[in-house]
């Protein structure tokens, strides 16, 4: 149920309540590592580029590309990416070449004395750098593993080696781990929900346009092409038998905009209603194996999807069933694999997301390793980028959007005062988290080697999975960071009502300690202002001061809410977002919600700071803002973010969120019912 600033990997993954095991991005070869890399950390953007701007364009007209227009034009998108943004990126790309740096070291033995872990991270990027052994040791690591699925004769091997499969990070089936109690949001139970597909979404299989057939085309030989690789020789056949369990799979599952529903994926039927609804698969051999024996408090996100899990395991035969494990096996470690593996992977990639290069090696190791040992690379890391001042800084904004939103309050016209008084509190209650975690993850039961990197890549999915699971029945960890720190992105959670911005979002042009405070209210004010406007969005809105899935506002209040909301998502129902693709209002609510509303409170936020209305100063924010959104896409990128991403593309993050904002029609001197400037505004927050 985490809320998150914006989804980087356009990568085919479903939304899971909570953070789960390592899975390792798409991946191959090895060009040159640039040279010119610790010059790029230094060479920091500025915060609002005057050269981006096209003042051809009528900022009344079309705000985004009068303040991208420039950028968009002189910025083409580098081989080996779906898109460019020139903040998100960009960041990324001074983050990877300094955590590149950092991880030189390690693996030389050059290790950050104030990192007991560098020596683990060390090793972990040196073997990932190490092709010729992703070749030979990484495929022995992968035989072993395909061993013990060939050897799953009955039904209780088969939920073994699925048990198996889930600790190292592939997801056949389903998937399990540990989540707070929607209701209950003091205890942390176990958590089932719908997964084992290897297309994007459920529609990529039901949907009968001709590009989800053709999709569906190259996905069945991409899976035959892998079995092969493995050395299957009824590999074509054995796709066919993929494809048929995926897609039953797809018809069970529950479709994303009705899982932004909370109250659509809460079943506390428990493990007594799940053996119940999915009766022919071993459960306590499961969880036994899985490393959770004891659980019996569980949430089953989606029955339905279960019951239609059980009857495919009734319907299909051992056989089919071992092949379908070994497909997600080799799917989930091709990217440890060699060239061939990887190669193959990315050419489902670039079916789906348009990208024309798989990444450098090194790009994919740093990635690789940070995913795997984030918070021990994260030491070194922070000490690089955020320093006290930023921290301090950053706190001070935060308490500044804080109070913008409690002003704004009260002048909410849709609320009766105990809604009003039970928001102030719920305000006032969330947890900020800044930078980093106070207390470093202990990875010394984490064992790394220099010899697999799909070994290493197990070791690592298996202590996720064991700290996971670990966490169910004790108290939440309110510590807890869901990102690693070096991760450019933020996130809200409703169920601990807290809002989490890592150290590596707080750069530039998000944020920088001696820029112009417009500048950084435009950037990480208006992250803060949108991770908060979460919290009361059409899902967080659900969930109390405390964190637990209750109605705490009266019927009324709640359906002017969403009269209010709905006014939202027709407004981006309306947006093109590439082609013959709009967006969906409905996916994309919360976010949007979130977008208008944190516009407003960091220009609320930057004037109440100033003590005065300053139209040039609220230009500058509005421009700032619009510049973190610059961004170009691959036509199949904004396709399939439309179709599976909650977050709106570039465009209409900035052209949504000013035309509801009458501020940025007085700042501009826009004219009544000018695009920017329309008569009918949706105004919820
Ligand atoms: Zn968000």
């Amino acid at each position: 149920m985490r809320k998150e600033f914006l989804v980087l990997a356009l990568a085919a993954c479903q939304s899971t309540p909570q953070a789960r095991p390592v899975e390792p991005p798409a991946a191959a070869q090895q060009p040159p590592v640039p040279a010119s890399i610790a010059a790029q950390v230094k060479a920091e953007p500025p915060s609002v580029d005057e050269s981006s701007i096209d003042r051809s364009i009528d900022p009344c007209t079309d705000f985004y590309t009068y303040a991208c227009g420039n950028w968009l034009k002189k910025t083409p998108i580098p081989e080996d990416r779906a898109l460019w943004s020139r903040s998100f990126l960009e960041i990324l790309q001074r983050n990877e070449a300094l955590l590149h740096d950092i991880l030189e070291k390690d693996a030389r033995g050059e290790v950050d004395p104030t990192d007991p872990f560098a020596q683990k991270a060390g090793d972990f990027y040196a073997t990932c750098m190490d092709e010729a052994k992703a070749e030979t040791a990484s495929l022995l690591t992968l035989r072993e593993q395909l061993k013990e699925i060939d050897s799953a004769r009955d039904r209780k091997a088969l939920a073994s080696a699925v048990a198996h499969l889930h600790a190292r990070g592939a997801r056949p089936f389903f998937d399990f781990g540990s989540e707070q109690d929607f209701k209950d949001a003091t205890r942390v139970i176990g958590g089932a929900d719908q997964s084992g597909l290897g297309l994007p979404d459920r529609d990529y299989y039901l949907k009968d346009d001709a590009r989800m057939k053709s999709l569906r085309e190259l996905y069945l030989d991409h899976v035959g092409k892998m079995l092969a690789l493995i050395g299957d020789e009824k590999a074509e056949q054995e796709a066919k038998t993929v494809m048929e369990i995926e897609t039953g799979l797809a018809k069970s599952s529950l479709d994303r905009v009705s899982r932004r529903d909370p109250n659509k994926i809460y079943h506390r039927i428990d493990r007594i209603g799940l053996s119940k609804t999915a009766p022919h698969f071993l459960w306590d051999v499961y969880l036994t194996e899985l490393g959770a024996p004891e659980v019996q408090a569980i949430n089953v996100a989606v029955p339905e999807f279960f019951s239609g899990l059980d009857a495919l395991l009734a319907q299909r035969k051992p056989a089919e069933v071992r092949t379908y494990l070994r497909w997600h096996a080799v799917r989930a470690a091709a990217a440890s694999l060699g060239e061939k593996f990887v190669e193959e992977q990315f050419r489902l990639t670039k079916a789906l997301q348009g990208t024309k290069a798989i990444l450098p090696r090194w790009k994919r190791c740093v990635a690789f390793t940070d995913r795997a040992l984030g918070e021990a690379v994260g030491r070194t890391f922070v000490a690089a980028t955020l320093g006290d001042e930023g921290k301090r800084m950053a706190k001070e904004m935060i308490e500044g959007i804080e109070g913008a939103f409690s002003r704004n309050l009260r002048n909410v016209s849709w609320m009766d005062p105990q809604a009003r008084q039970a928001s102030e509190e719920k305000l006032h209650k969330i947890n900020n988290k800044v930078g980093y975690p106070e207390k470093w993850r202990d990875y010394s039961t984490l064992r790394i080697g220099r010899e697999s990197l799909l070994a290493n890549v197990f070791a690592a999915a298996e202590f996720e999975t064991r700290r996971d699971l670990n966490k169910i029945g004790k108290p939440v960890d309110r510590n807890e960071f869901g990102m690693t720190p070096a991760t450019v992105n933020a996130y809200y959670n409703p169920t601990m009502n807290e809002m989490v911005f890592p150290a590596g979002i707080m750069q530039t042009p998000f944020f920088k300690t001696d820029s112009p405070l417009p500048a950084n209210y435009g950037g990480l004010g208006m992250v803060m202002g949108h991770e908060l406007t979460h919290g009361f969005d059409d899902q967080g809105r659900q969930f109390d001061a405390d964190g637990n899935l209750r109605e705490w506002w009266t019927p009324e209040v709640s359906k002017a809410f969403t009269e209010r909301a709905e006014c939202v998502a027709r407004q981006y129902d309306g947006y093109v977002a590439v082609e013959d693709v709009h967006l969906n209002g409905h996916l994309t609510l919360g976010e949007n919600i979130a977008d208008i509303g944190g516009l407003k409170l960091a220009l609320s936020a930057l004037r109440a700071r100033r003590g005065k209305d300053d139209p040039a100063e609220d230009r500058l924010l509005f421009t700032a803002f619009a510049q973190v959104w610059c961004t170009n896409y691959r036509p199949e990128a904004a396709r399939l973010q439309a179709l599976t991403n909650p977050h709106s593309t570039g465009q209409w993050r900035v052209n949504g969120p000013v035309s509801d904002n009458p501020d940025f029609a007085a700042a501009f001197s826009c004219k009544p019912g000018s695009p920017m400037a329309p008569a009918n505004r949706c105004v919820v927050w």
